[in-house]
């Protein structure tokens, strides 16, 4: 590589590596829509994995493919998890990496940073330009801080934050993120891993309590100007679920009830349990505890009792517990009041509640808070100033 095209790439804006789809049975690309090295694409194809290789009708077998769409405009494609299933069109900006492993396709968009900030903020939060902008700032921190060079891809969807490519995209979300352009948190001169959740029920997670690591640069306790730390003990949570307090107040999920009849809860957990830890062995479920709390007075252990033995589900993925991924409690921050027949479960907020609370955000716009002053409140140790500049993987 010469050295003028390595300055090139070290002045370049930042790309990302998005794994849409980590085992695709087929692709299918349509035109116009071009194929790297390779010809112009002008009738839908059909692209599969075969013995390690991609190929498709009227194409060599590669081991990897790059295909954009024509003249720099999105490359549309559909994927389809299982032959010939139905699937809707999407389009991507940039373009899409195909590789074969085995018999499936790994699909990855590559993809520059603000163009894919255009796909995820939309997604993620609805509001005032200021919103949008606090958004869009910690969206890109967070996908900076994810960047992987050294590993196939940067991060998974929908793992990472949600991100739905052109068909996602919103002008008054572009003009947040064009407005903000290039700006992230940092901390000790690199960007910040600016985690966010929707609502943090008043007080937000540490988050070795939610995954067990610690993250640098985030606020916890109360969400309030003027942190002070959470309730670490069950008459603490239960005194903040009794009423309503922090910046997140007025959101619907700030508080809320979910109650079972204990043969149905029994049910669920021990089919959930068997999904979480397949090598539990509990026997018939009898009962739930919780054994531990973190600093925010989330529960961070959780027992679950057996007629023949006892599992411990820690941390964020307690809440999967009581449904799979995406249904089921709303969060961690909650207390169990069980009776004979019934488990009732009362809680506070929305998501892991680790770093910026989302509805919070919303309140302190109204306040007339800038973007600033909002980041601020949510990341205390970090500042804002450009990415930092990225050097080509040696
Ligand atoms: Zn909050």
């Amino acid at each position: 590589m010469t050295l003028a095209l390595l300055a090139l790439l070290a002045l370049a804006p930042p790309g990302l590596r998005v794994l849409l789809q980590g085992g695709a049975a087929e692709l299918v690309v349509h035109p116009p829509a071009q194929l790297a090295d390779g010809p112009a694409i002008t009738a839908a194809v059909t692209l599969e994995a075969r013995d390690g290789l991609v190929s498709a009708v009227g194409l060599a077998p590669a081991t990897e493919l790059l295909v954009h769409g024509a003249a720099g405009q999105p490359v549309e494609v559909e994927l389809r998890s299982r032959p010939r299933a139905a699937v809707s069109r999407r389009a991507w900006r940039g373009s899409l990496l195909l590789r074969a492993s085995g018999s499936r396709l790994v699909v990855i968009n590559q993809v520059d940073l603000e163009s894919y900030l255009r796909g995820v903020v939309p997604l993620e939060l609805d509001g005032s330009p200021t919103v949008r902008q606090v958004q869009a700032i910690a969206a890109r921190s967070l996908a900076l801080a994810r960047r992987r060079p050294q590993q196939p891809y940067d991060f998974d969807l929908p793992g990472t934050q949600a991100y739905g490519g052109v068909a996602a995209e919103e002008p008054a979300a572009d003009a947040a993120v064009a407005a903000t352009a290039g700006q992230v948190l940092l901390r000790a001169g690199q960007p910040l891993n600016a985690v966010y959740g929707h609502s943090c029920g008043g007080v937000a997670a540490d988050a070795a309590e939610a995954w067990g690591g610690r993250l640098a640069g985030l606020a916890v306790g109360f969400d309030e100007p003027g942190r002070v730390l959470g309730p670490a003990d069950e008459a603490g949570v239960r005194q903040l679920l009794a009423g309503r307090r922090g910046l997140c107040a007025a959101e619907s999920s700030h508080r809320w009830t979910v109650t079972w009849p204990w043969a149905t809860a029994r049910q669920l957990v021990q089919g959930r349990l068997a999904a979480l830890q397949p090598r539990a062995r509990v026997g018939p479920v009898t009962d739930l505890r919780v054994a531990r709390r973190g600093p925010s007075g989330r529960v961070s252990e959780l027992e679950v009792r057996g007629s023949s033995g006892l599992a411990t589900v820690r941390g964020d993925s307690i809440r999967w517990l009581f449904g799979p991924f995406g249904e089921g409690l709303k969060s961690t921050l909650f207390v169990l009041d069980s009776s004979a027949e019934t488990l009732v479960v009362r809680g506070g907020g929305w998501g892991h509640g680790v770093g910026l609370c989302q509805m919070g955000a919303v309140a302190l716009a109204q306040q007339g808070r800038s973007a600033a002053e909002i980041l601020h409140h949510y990341y205390p140790d970090a500042t804002l100033g450009p990415a930092p500049a990225v050097t080509p993987a040696s």
